[in-house]
């Protein structure tokens, strides 16, 4: 256990509260772009008004919106699990003022810089 349950439970609404925000700013996107195609009533769009579900709303993400959602689930699988707040690379806790800042971080900041210096230019910095 990294941190006290009160503290624990902040951190999964703030995680929450991201999520919510993400996933909103994508179906608000939806709409303007929407309206700015002239409002045309597509059969999609028809689909849209009536399905809802987290999952569809998922697979209109941008890459790096759902890469964001997935962290934040990850992180929350991790509070379940009893891991959050855990550095993945060296076990020691994540100071909490890095997880106020990056609620889903995985690793403490000097994990994180080593890291950065290791990955290759160019190459994609792996996410979970
Ligand atoms: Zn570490």
């Amino acid at each position: 256990m990294t941190y006290d349950r009160h503290t624990l439970e902040r951190m999964r609404q703030r995680l929450l509260e991201r999520r919510y925000v993400v996933v909103r700013s994508t179906i608000g996107n939806q709409r303007e772009i929407a309206e700015l195609k002239g409002q045309q009533r597509t059969a999609e769009m028809e689909e849209d008004a009536q399905t809802s579900s987290a999952e569809f709303v998922l697979t209109r993400l941008s890459e790096n919106q759902r890469r964001e959602v997935g962290q934040i689930d990850a992180a929350v699988a991790r509070i379940d699990a009893g891991t959050y707040g855990e550095c993945i690379d060296c076990g020691e806790t994540i100071p909490i003022e890095r997880l106020e800042a990056v609620p889903y971080a995985l690793r403490d900041s000097e994990c994180t810089r080593r890291r950065e210096a290791m990955a290759e230019p160019g190459r994609e910095y792996p996410t979970l």
